[in-house]
C-alpha cells in the first residue's frame, strides 16, 4: 500500500478530510489536477462567521480581503431585510494555501498537477490510476466537485437531485467606489429563478457580481447580462468594467445521495454539500470516520455509514427544508416574494437561531404578527413549474 487513504480533489472538504485523517495518524495522499493550491482560483470567496463557526475552525485574517457586516436580501420591489453578522470576502488563493499547509503539517502528502483517471477495486483495496502512475490505498475519499466523474466510475450517484444544481456566472468588476459598502446584497425574484443574484463588495473599486439560477440550464449568461444592466441602473452607473468571468454549478440543497460505499466516501460539492463552511465541516466528519475505519481495520460500508449518520444529525433536516424553501422561491411570483418580505422587514433576524424547527416556529410567529395574509404567497408550493 502507498497510503491508508487517497483523497481525490483538494476542495475545502477534501483538504479537511486529509488534514483530520492525517492528524489521527493515517498515511494520506491528497491528489489534485490543479497546478497548485488555489491555482486556478475557485470563484467561491465569501462566507459568514455564523456558518464557519459550525465547522469548529476559526477565521484567520491572513486570508481575508474585506470584513463585512452582513447581507441585505432584496425583493424585486426594492423591499429588503437585513441579516447582520460578521462576514468575509476571501483571498481564495491564500485561503486554499492556509488549509493545504495545515494538511501538510498534519502529515498529509499533498500532490498537485496529478489527475486521477480511474479507480479500481482490487482484493479489498484500491488501485488509483493517475496521469503520473498508479497509487494504492485501503480507502478512497472522493472530493472532485460537482459532476463527480470519480463517483460515476465507482457507480455512485452522490447527488440526489442534480437537476437542482444552481448554475452560475460570476464576474469581478471595477467601478468607482463599488467595493466600499459593508454589506453583501442578494437579490431574489424572477430575474434569478430559484436562487439569487449577488453583489459582493471587496474594497476600493472592486466587487463581484453573480447570478445563480435553478432549472434554467447550465448557461445563465442571458440572466447574468440582464443582471449587469439592472445593477448599473440600480447603482446609477454608466458603465462597469468586467475584469474576469467564471462559471460553475452550486449544488445548494441538492441533497446528498449515495455518499458511502465499501471503502469509499464522497464529500464536498460532489456530495451536494455545497458552500465552503458546509463542505469543510463534512470533510472533518469524513476524515475522522475514515481514520477510525483504518485504525479498526474495517472499511466496510457498514462502518463508514457513521460519516453519513454524523452528517444527517447535523444537516439533514436543514438541507431538506432548504430545498423546500428554494423550490418554493423559484415558483413564487415577484408580488408574492414582496408579501413574504413584509413579514421580515424591520425584524431582528438574529432571533432565528437554534434548530430548523425552532427557526420555523419563530418565522410562523412573525408571519402571524406582521402579515398573516402573506401565508397565501406560499401557495406557490403547489404550483407545477
Ligand atoms: C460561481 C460560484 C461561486 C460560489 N461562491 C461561493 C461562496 O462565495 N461561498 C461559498 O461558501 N460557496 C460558494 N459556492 C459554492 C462552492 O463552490 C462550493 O460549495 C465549494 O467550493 C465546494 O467545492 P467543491 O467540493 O465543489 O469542490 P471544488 O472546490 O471544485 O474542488 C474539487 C477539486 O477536485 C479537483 N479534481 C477534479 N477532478 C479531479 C481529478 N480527476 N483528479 C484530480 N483532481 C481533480 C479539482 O481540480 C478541484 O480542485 C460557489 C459556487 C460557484 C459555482
Amino acid at each position: 500500500m502507498d497510503a491508508d487513504i487517497i483523497v481525490i480533489g483538494a476542495s475545502p472538504a477534501g483538504v479537511m478530510a486529509a488534514r483530520n485523517a492525517s492528524a489521527k495518524g493515517c498515511k494520506v495522499i491528497l491528489l489534485d489536477k490543479k497546478e497548485a493550491a488555489g491555482v486556478p482560483t475557485h470563484p467561491a470567496n465569501t462566507f459568514f462567521k455564523g456558518m464557519f463557526d459550525r465547522t469548529g475552525e476559526e477565521v484567520d485574517q491572513s486570508y481575508v480581503i474585506k470584513n463585512l457586516k452582513g447581507a441585505y436580501i432584496i425583493a424585486p420591489s426594492g423591499r429588503n431585510v437585513v441579516f447582520e453578522g460578521e462576514a468575509y470576502f476571501l483571498d481564495r488563493r491564500k485561503f486554499d494555501e492556509f488549509y493545504i499547509k495545515q494538511a501538510k503539517d498534519a502529515g498529509a502528502d499533498v500532490r498537485f498537477g496529478i489527475e486521477v483517471l480511474n479507480v479500481l477495486r482490487k482484493d479489498g483495496s484500491f488501485v488509483v490510476s493517475t496521469s503520473k502512475g498508479k497509487v494504492r490505498s485501503e480507502l478512497v475519499i472522493v472530493s472532485d466537485g460537482i459532476n463527480s466523474r470519480i463517483s460515476a466510475l465507482l457507480d455512485l450517484k452522490p447527488i440526489k437531485h442534480p437537476e437542482d444544481i444552481a448554475w452560475s456566472m460570476e464576474a469581478e468588476i471595477e467601478a468607482e467606489g463599488i467595493g466600499e459598502p459593508e454589506f453583501f446584497e442578494y437579490y431574489v425574484g424572477n430575474h434569478a429563478p430559484g436562487w439569487k443574484s449577488t453583489y459582493s463588495p471587496c474594497g476600493g473599486n472592486r466587487a463581484t457580481l453573480g447570478m445563480y439560477a435553478r432549472r434554467h440550464g447550465s448557461d445563465v449568461s442571458d440572466l447574468f447580462d440582464a443582471w449587469i444592466e439592472k445593477f448599473k441602473a440600480l447603482k446609477g452607473l454608466d458603465d462597469v468594467t468586467i475584469i474576469s468571468r467564471s462559471t460553475g454549478g452550486d449544488p445548494i440543497a441538492a441533497i446528498p445521495g449515495d455518499i458511502v460505499a465499501d471503502g469509499v466516501m464522497v464529500v464536498g460539492g460532489s456530495a451536494a454539500q455545497s458552500g465552503i463552511g458546509y463542505g469543510m465541516h463534512a470533510g472533518k466528519m469524513c476524515g475522522n470516520v475514515a481514520a477510525e475505519a483504518i485504525e479498526k481495520g474495517d472499511t466496510s460500508k457498514n462502518f463508514l455509514m457513521r460519516y453519513r449518520r454524523l452528517w444527517n444529525d447535523a444537516y439533514r433536516t436543514e438541507y431538506y427544508l432548504g430545498r423546500f424553501a428554494l423550490e418554493t422561491l423559484r415558483k413564487m411570483k415577484d408580488e408574492e416574494i414582496d408579501e413574504m418580505m413584509k413579514v421580515f422587514e424591520g425584524e431582528d433576524l438574529k432571533v432565528l437561531s437554534g434548530s430548523p424547527f425552532n427557526q420555523a416556529l419563530q418565522i410562523s410567529k412573525m408571519i402571524l404578527k406582521n402579515n398573516p395574509s402573506s401565508i397565501l404567497s406560499y401557495r406557490a408550493v403547489f404550483r407545477n413549474k
